[in-house]
Formats: C-alpha cells, structure tokens, sequence
C-alpha cells in the first residue's frame, strides 16, 4: 500500500550492508541502532523497522503490517535476539498499514506511548471509524472521471476495508510530532521533520551528530514512492508538495548522511537519490504533455502510456491515483487544461 512498483535506477549509491537481514532477522546497521525486517506479502516483500537505543530500552520506529505473520516475527524476535530488553516507545513515521499496522498491539503489549504527527494519526483514526463505508460513492465518482471502465470501476472500489484487516487500531491518546521538534532517544538528539506527497505528514528523523537520515518512504534507494491522488481529495497537487519535500530534505541535509528508509537497503548518495527521483517525475510529465498534445487524454488514456505492463485492480487503483497526480501537477503550473464531457469524463490537452 506504501509504495509503487516501478523501479528507478540506483546507480552511484553506497550500500553498505548489501544483504539485507532474513524476514524477523536483526542487524546492528549503526552505532545504537538495529534493523529488522519484515516481511510483507505484495509485491513489494519487506519493511524496515529500526529500534533505536534508548536508555535501558529500544525505541521503535514503525511496526510492519498488522497481520499475524508479522505478530509472530515480533514474538520471535523479543524471544530471541531482543530477550532481555525493554521496548520504551513507538514512533510510526505514516498511516500506511505496513508502518503503522501493528501500533494498537505494540502498544497495548508493552504499554508503550505512541509518537506520531497529528495529521497522520488522525488519518489513520478516520479510515478505521469510518465502517459504513462513506466514501465509496466519492470513491465512484472519482474514478468515473478517470475514464475507467464500469468493471475496472467496481474493482477499485470493490476492494473494501483491506486497511481494517491490516491493522491493529490505535491507542486512544498520542504524542505529536512536529517539524522542528527535537526528540531526545538514549542522550541523542533526533530532529523531527514531515513531508507530504506520499502521505500527508510523514515523520522523519535526523540524528546530525552520527548523520543517521530516517528517511521513512519519502526517499528509497529503488523504489520511487507511491504519489496519488485519493478520492477525498480530487483536486490535491501531491506531487507539487513531493518535490518541495524533496527540495526541502536536500537543502537541509548533507550528501554524507546514513539514509535508513523503510523500504530496500539503506544507503549513502541522499542528493544523488533525490535528484533521480525529481527527474523521473520530470520525464512522466513529458511524456503526458507529449500525448495531450495529440489529442485530448483522459487519465486511463494515459495509464498505458506510463505502465508497460498488464495492471491487476489493485494496481490500476495505484496507477490512476499517480496519473492523477501528475495531470493536476501539470494544470497548476498552466502546461495542461481540463474539459469535462457529457459522460463526466476529464480529458486533458496541451494549452
Ligand atoms: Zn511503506
């Protein structure tokens, strides 16, 4: 749910730790700081969960998806490597399912506070109160606009509540993260940032003495982020606030920062990785400017143009969203104009 599929290239980044532990495996992959994996059954197969030293304990920063395989890697892992230790806090970076999945049960459990931005916990609250399925006739609406088909239409939205199967609820109470914040873990001081684009205020972390980047989703080393346009709200811009996040963290950090996201390998080459990915946002927008020019698109007319590859409901959902994203990116900047059919369909060209 966190992240697309299409790869971007990595080339002239650092791994120093090319092999990633084994699904509910430990690493020590920094002076303080542990690295567990787990495991995820899409296609994107694994998070990274980091436990930071804090005093006589470890602080956690994400949960893996709230489901009872990545239960008993948990179990297995306060049995075995982690016997003996305290858990002292969670922090979940945003309200995706694979970050924020186990939170209720951690925090439960171990009676652990739980650290989060506040947009990201209200998010997150607001998908698992919401049982009557509100949203589904937006939802329908929404895509109807797209240019799907009526099939392609039902499902998406007959997809239902995966979120509620894939988490474990929330504490009642939280703590709020903010930009500019300053926590402190183990005598160390992490700076608190946020970024919106892929959620709406994605916690990060910076620890400026050891130079560790907790970079969440917001910059992997392969996968470029999932950036879409949802249906609650039809006329966002996230891309435009992507690559402001990613202008941001790039002036504020330097090159020589330990990246530690929560997807592939960590990796040194933050700039060299934040410039790939602005640039292959660049040339999407290219080429849809290059087919709008054409004749009038709508955003499934585009889909192909972006995707080369047979798309299943799941994925058609995630692909719309994102051409999405670039199309209302576009009709800010003025490069694109929209109409509206008959049908209620939007079609875009060149201005
Ligand atoms: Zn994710």
């Amino acid at each position: 749910m966190s992240s697309s599929s299409q790869a971007a290239a990595a080339a002239g980044l650092t791994f120093p730790h090319a092999t990633p532990p084994e699904p509910g495996g430990l690493v020590e992959i920094a002076p303080g700081v542990l690295w567990l994996r787990l495991a995820l059954p899409f296609q994107l197969n694994h998070v990274n969960v980091y436990l930071i030293e804090d005093g006589d304990g470890w602080a956690v920063l994400d949960t893996g998806l709230g489901d009872d395989a990545t239960r008993a890697a948990w179990e297995a892992a306060l049995a075995g490597p982690l016997a003996g230790s305290r858990l002292t806090r969670l922090i979940v970076t945003h309200f995706h399912p694979d970050h924020v999945g186990l939170a209720g049960w951690l925090c439960k459990r171990f009676n652990l506070p739980l650290h989060m931005s506040q947009t990201e916990y209200l998010f997150s609250l607001s998908i698992l109160l919401d049982q009557a399925g509100t949203g589904e006739e937006q939802l329908r609406a929404f895509h109807q606009s797209t240019g799907l088909n009526d099939d392609q239409i039902e499902q998406v939205v007959g997809r239902g509540h995966s979120y509620l199967k894939r988490t474990t609820g929330l504490p009642p109470s939280f703590l709020r993260l903010t930009a500019g914040d300053r926590i402190t873990l183990g005598g160390r001081g992490f700076d608190v940032s946020t970024g919106a684009g892929h959620a709406p205020e994605q916690v990060m972390l910076f620890q400026p003495e050891a130079k560790l980047f907790f970079s969440a989703d917001q910059v992997l080393a392969k996968i470029s982020p999932n950036v879409s346009v949802w249906s609650m709200e039809p006329e966002a811009d996230p891309l435009g606030l992507y690559l402001a996040s990613l202008a941001q963290i790039r002036a504020s950090l330097p090159e020589d920062v330990f990246v530690l996201a929560c997807h592939n390998l960590p990796f040194y080459g933050l700039h060299r990785r934040i410039d790939e990915l602005a640039l292959h946002h660049k040339q999407r927008c290219g080429e849809i400017l290059d087919a709008c020019r054409a004749e009038p698109r709508s955003a499934a007319d585009i889909i192909p143009i972006l995707f080369h590859r047979p798309l299943d409901a799941h994925q058609t959902g995630f692909a719309v969203g994102e051409v999405v994203a670039h199309l209302n990116y576009m009709m800010r900047r003025g490069e694109l104009d929209r109409e509206t059919g008959a049908d209620g369909i939007h079609l875009y060209r060149t201005r």
